[in-house]
């Protein structure tokens, strides 16, 4: 370890504890779908670590909880590598916040951009493997590189398909040889309150909330388990295309549609940012209108081409980000929750 002695050492000692908090109340999080503290103060740790290292770049190191995706694994499932990897999301809290984020956008991507707005679903991210259009293989987003094999408890999602329907003549696109499909899995909120009152009822602890449920139900050794839980899923993202050219995040969605994969039907394209704006502010005020939970709004420069020409991070896209919500949670009842899994 070669940090710089110009870093003050209260700092670092700052540092090394946030990142060391950070990991653990990450393993809590995504292995044993158990959190330890809200949202919120995760968040506020993951912050104050950022802010840290702004002030002292030499801080900064490859394996910073800043500058990964924030998942890991369990040795419980087989572990599986992705195709492509699966990175997380940067976030933006305000409209000042957003038309910053829209400025550098165009700055790099010029002002032809069109931005595709949908909800930021509340669930986990599984990447689906489809060879010759049959599932043969869904994964958790684990660190991003390396997740879990979880696809017999994906196979029990109704709105999955096990086959792409690749002639589909409306589609007019075949299906490649392989194409990686990501996606959120969540539990609907209606169901979710169904479940913790009969867990509650038959004297059993209730989940912490409808991402954690989905959580728990999709990672079970016993997918019978998984599979009465009715669990859902709409695709946002593509990995491997193999030779699949697309034009536009919408037009792969219209494509994957047709194949007869859950998209969702909440999304818009726009070409400013005050219909960014629109589009967020009526989500906030009809957050709970839709049947599972949302943390926010996802804002995407829809072409491929300035996606790829805005790039990514080690963590997170340059061409979307997340703008937040402000927290619903409380926190005493989460931590008096011995949550089910
Ligand atoms: P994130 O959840 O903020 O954003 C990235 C994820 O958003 C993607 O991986 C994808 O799964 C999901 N997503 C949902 N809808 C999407 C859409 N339409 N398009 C694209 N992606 C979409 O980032 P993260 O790194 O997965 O996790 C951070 C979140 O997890 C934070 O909210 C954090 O508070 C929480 N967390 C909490 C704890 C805790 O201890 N309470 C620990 C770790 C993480």
């Amino acid at each position: 370890e070669s940090v710089p002695a110009d870093v003050p050492e209260a700092a670092r000692e700052r540092a090394a504890a946030l990142a060391e908090e950070i990991r653990a109340h990450q393993f809590a999080y995504y292995v044993r779908d158990t959190p330890t503290v809200s949202d919120a103060e995760y968040d506020a740790l993951l912050q104050e670590l950022q802010r840290l290292e702004a002030e002292h770049p030499a801080l900064v190191t490859p394996d910073s909880p800043t500058q990964q995706v924030g998942g890991t694994f369990s040795t419980e499932f087989t572990p599986v590598d992705h195709l492509q990897r699966l990175l997380s999301l940067d976030n933006v809290f305000s409209p000042e916040e957003l038309a910053e984020w829209d400025a550098r956008v165009r700055a790099e991507a010029g002002d032809d951009i069109r931005y595709l707005c949908e909800l930021k679903i509340d669930g986990l991210a599984v990447n689906l493997l489809y060879v010759d259009g049959r599932l043969e293989r869904a994964a958790t987003r684990g660190d991003g590189r390396t997740g879990e094999d979880i696809t017999l408890n994906v196979r029990t999602i109704d709105t999955v398909p096990t086959a792409l329907s690749g002639s589909d003549a409306a589609a007019g696109v075949p299906v490649p040889h392989r194409v990686e499909v990501r996606g959120e899995v969540f539990f609907p909120v209606e169901a979710f309150t169904r479940l913790n009152a009969e867990l509650t009822e038959a004297g059993r602890s209730p989940f912490a909330n409808p991402r954690n449920a989905a959580a728990g139900s999709l990672r079970q050794k016993d997918p019978r388990v998984t599979a009465r839980r009715p669990l859902d899923m709409r695709v946002h993202g593509l990995g491997l295309l193999d030779g699949w050219t697309v034009q536009s995040q919408s037009e792969a969605y219209d494509v994957l549609r047709a194949w007869g994969l859950p998209t969702a039907d909440t999304y818009r394209v726009v070409d400013t940012l005050a219909e960014v704006q629109e589009f967020v502010d009526f989500y906030a005020e009809h957050r709970h209108d839709v049947a599972h939970e949302i943390d926010g709004v996802v804002v995407k420069v829809d072409q491929t081409a300035l996606q790829r020409r805005l790039g990514a991070t080690s963590r997170a896209p340059r061409w979307a980000t997340a703008y937040k919500y402000p927290p619903e949670e409380v926190r005493t009842r989460l931590l008096d929750i011995q949550v089910n899994v």
